[in-house]
């Protein structure tokens, strides 16, 4: 799958690559440091990714900010896409749902943990039918 990561923090961006190579998935990884820079990258012209995972707490452009532009955009809205974050805030939750996303998943501070539950992500939507762009 083509995954967009979006993320500010370098070391969750780390922490994703090697989770990634330890469980020996092929998934292409694109990654942005906020909203904005995501935009850029889905308007580019460059193939859709398959999903996104979707950080909160972001400078420039926040989480809920992108996901709202996203889910009004015809070419961006069926993209599936999956908080990744640490906030287990009932606001954010309801808010991410009301817009429209794929799943909410809240990191947890063990690096066992994370792996275990981004494991079950990423086999999740291998199995699943995309909306291919
Ligand atoms: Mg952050």
């Amino acid at each position: 799958m083509n995954i967009l990561f979006i993320e500010d923090d370098t070391i969750e961006t780390m922490k994703l690559h090697r989770t990634v190579s330890k469980l020996q998935f092929k998934h292409q990884i694109t990654e942005a440091k906020n909203g904005e820079e995501a935009l850029r990258i889905l308007r580019s012209g460059s193939k859709l990714p398959d999903i996104i995972l979707l950080d909160l707490n972001m400078p420039r452009m926040s989480g809920l900010e992108f996901l709202k532009i996203l889910k009004d955009d015809e070419s961006f809205k069926y993209l599936p896409t999956i908080i990744l974050t640490t906030s287990e805030n009932r606001a954010d939750l309801l808010e991410c749902y009301r817009i429209g996303i794929a799943g909410y998943v809240i990191k947890p501070l063990k690096y066992e943990d994370y792996e275990h539950r981004l494991k079950q992500v990423f086999q999740y939507w291998e199995i699943n039918e995309l909306v291919k762009a």
